[in-house]
């Protein structure tokens, strides 16, 4: 019997929503509705100092408007709930634990600025430097008196690689493309990384579809999949909105968000449109 189809959208309330995620998000639904699958919105709101619940409720909104439907989610529930990051964080202190005992994780007191972005997803201007392994041999008692981040161990040196439904063959090389990362800061914070693997596994996520931005990131969590023993999902990168000059249009770029679009009276199916054909 093959696997029901089951993808996500995982927001992070940051801001409001903008075109891009917009992207994203309906070619998420396209492939989950043409492969007669389910569709799951998950609140990516570990990051709590950056995360607002005013962008939480204008997500939902927004995304309704803009014509996205799901079949699980904070406002609806579902089978995997909580749908909410802030709401899961003893599954994220189980992964911790499981990947401590295995050896995968190591306590690291460097770096301040890579700890303060590591609850965010990395997109591509905000890619961390590669660690370069100070704490590696420590153990958890030489650092008995201050909290210490968690770091995971990549193998340095392995080429990876996995199949992009979109893209086909991606590789990258540990230890050189992307350094040790960070699995769990220092405030008691989980990162993203860790977050989201677990989470897409234990809500039976089988096709990640987000941007191409996170390409990289793909490839820490197949080694998190790994080291957790969990089955990875596919990834199908979605490519990423440029203006006329090639310049990517970021989150600061007011004038496309939703709420902007929307008040400038734009048609939600005529930007589905659009973004779809960029997509194909
Ligand atoms: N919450 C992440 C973001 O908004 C999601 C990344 C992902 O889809 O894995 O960037």
């Amino acid at each position: 019997m093959s696997q029901e189809y089951r993808g996500r959208i995982a927001p992070s309330p940051t801001g409001f929503l903008h075109l891009g995620h917009a992207m994203t998000f309906c070619a998420a639904q396209e492939r989950a509705c043409a492969a007669g699958g389910k569709l799951v919105l998950r609140i990516e709101d570990i990051d709590y100092a950056r995360c607002r619940g005013e962008f939480r409720s204008a997500i939902i909104d927004d995304l309704h408007w803009f014509g996205v439907r799901w079949d699980e989610g904070p406002d609806i529930g579902g089978p995997y709930a909580p749908y909410v990051q802030s709401e899961r964080r003893a599954f994220y202190l189980q992964a911790l634990h499981q990947l401590r005992e295995a050896g995968f994780a190591y306590p690291c007191t460097c770096s301040r600025k890579d700890v303060l972005s590591a609850a965010g997803a990395p997109h591509d201007e905000n890619e961390e430097p590669i660690y370069p392994g100070i704490c590696r041999n420590s153990r958890r008692d030489d650092h008995a008196t201050s909290q210490p981040n968690w770091r995971f161990h990549v193998p340095d040196g392995e080429q990876l690689e996995f199949e992009d439904v979109r893209l086909g063959t991606q590789e990258a090389i540990a230890g050189r493309d992307f350094g040790d990362f960070i699995i769990w800061r220092r405030d008691d914070v989980p990162s993203y990384q860790l977050a989201v693997v677990v989470d897409d596994a234990a809500m039976r996520v089988t096709e990640v579809v987000r941007g191409e931005d996170l390409g990289l990131s793909t490839f820490r969590q197949l080694l998190l999949y790994r080291a957790l023993e969990l089955a990875p999902p596919r990834f199908f990168h979605t490519p990423l909105l440029r203006d006329a000059t090639g310049q990517r249009l970021a989150k600061r770029n007011a004038a496309l968000t939703l709420r902007a679009l929307r008040a400038a009276g734009k048609i939600p199916a005529d930007l589905r449109a659009a973004a779809l054909a960029a997509i194909h």
